[in-house]
C-alpha cells in the first residue's frame, strides 16, 4: 500500500522499553541436578526434594567458588524491543546467547521511536571512565525532545519517500537512525545472563561496579526481575557473592 502524506508524517515516540519472557525452563532444581550429578551419579534427580537447607547452600557455594557450569542446564527466551543502540550493545554478549532480530530487509521498518523520559539524566560531567549523569535543564530537556521528533520525523518521511518511489528496503533503510526501535528474540542461560547483568546494571551490591548506558539496564532490569522469580536461590547467591557471574 502506497503511504499517504499524512501517513508520512506519522511516528510513535517511546521512551520505554518490552521485555516478555515467552519461554522458559529455568529453576533452581536444574542447577542441583547438574551440580549432585559429581557425587550421585544418575541418582542425582532423585536427591532434589531431599534438604532444602543443603540445596541452597550448595547453590551458594557454587557460586562462590565460581563452579559455573551447573548454571548453564536451563533457558529463558525474552521478546525484547527496544532502540536499535540498545541492539549494538547487547549483540556484543555472545557466550550462552542466541539471537534473532526482525529484519530491515524482509520487512518495512515501523515509525517507533526513542526519546529519553523526564527521569533520564541528560548531561554527563567529568572524564571517560570516571563521570557522572546529571539532570538537564528545561532548555536541555526541550532541545532534546524537540530535536530528536524533528530528525526521526524527516528521517522517516525520506524513508517512506525512497519505498514509495520503489526502492528497496534494503536500501532505503540507510537514512533510518539508532534511535529506531527493533524487536528480537534473545536466549540465554543463568550463567550467561548473571554476566550479562554483573556487565549491564549497576546495583549496590556488586563487587566490580559497572557503568552502563541506561537504556540497556532498563532491559537488564526487566530480565533480572522475571529471572529472580524463577531461580530464589540462584538469584539471592549472585546478589550475596558481589553480583559476579560464576
Ligand atoms: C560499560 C561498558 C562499556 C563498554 N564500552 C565499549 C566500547 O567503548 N567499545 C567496545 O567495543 N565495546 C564496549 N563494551 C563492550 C565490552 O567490551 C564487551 O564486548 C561486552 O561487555 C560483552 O562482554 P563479554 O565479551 O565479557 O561477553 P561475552 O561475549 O558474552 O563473553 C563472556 C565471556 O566469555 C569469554 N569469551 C567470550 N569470547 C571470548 C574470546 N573470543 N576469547 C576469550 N574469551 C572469550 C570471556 O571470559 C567473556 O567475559 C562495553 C561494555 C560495557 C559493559
Amino acid at each position: 500500500m502506497t503511504p499517504t502524506p499524512d501517513d508520512e508524517s506519522k511516528i510513535e515516540l517511546r521512551s520505554d522499553v518490552t521485555v516478555e519472557l515467552v519461554k522458559h525452563t529455568a529453576s533452581d532444581a536444574d542447577v542441583l541436578f547438574a551440580a549432585r550429578v559429581s557425587t550421585a551419579g544418575e541418582q542425582s534427580l532423585d536427591e532434589l526434594k531431599k534438604d532444602p537447607e543443603r540445596s541452597k547452600g550448595l547453590i551458594n557455594y557454587l557460586m562462590r567458588d565460581r563452579h559455573g557450569s551447573p548454571f548453564e542446564h536451563n533457558s529463558m527466551t525474552f521478546f525484547i524491543s527496544a532502540p536499535i543502540f540498545v541492539f549494538r550493545e547487547f549483540m556484543r554478549h555472545r557466550a550462552g546467547w542466541s539471537y534473532n532480530e526482525e529484519s530491515g530487509r524482509y520487512r518495512e521498518l515501523q515509525p517507533v521511536f526513542y526519546v529519553p523520559g523526564s527521569s533520564r539524566k541528560l548531561v554527563q560531567q567529568g572524564r571517560p571512565g570516571k563521570y557522572v549523569f546529571v539532570e538537564g535543564s528545561e532548555d536541555q530537556q526541550e532541545l532534546v525532545g524537540r530535536t530528536m521528533e524533528d530528525s526521526y520525523r524527516q528521517a522517516y518521511s525520506a524513508y517512506q519517500e525512497m519505498l514509495a518511489a520503489g526502492v528497496a528496503r534494503e536500501v532505503a533503510r540507510s537514512v533510518l537512525p539508532v534511535g529506531l526501535f527493533s524487536s528480537m528474540y534473545a536466549t540465554c542461560n543463568a550463567r550467561s545472563l548473571m554476566h550479562f547483568l554483573g556487565l549491564r546494571t549497576q546495583h549496590e551490591l556488586a563487587k566490580v561496579p559497572s557503568f552502563p548506558q541506561r537504556e540497556i539496564e532498563m532491559v537488564g532490569e526487566k530480565m533480572e526481575s522475571e529471572w529472580a522469580q524463577l531461580m530464589p536461590l540462584t538469584y539471592a547467591a549472585f546478589n550475596a557473592n558481589g553480583r559476579v557471574a560464576p
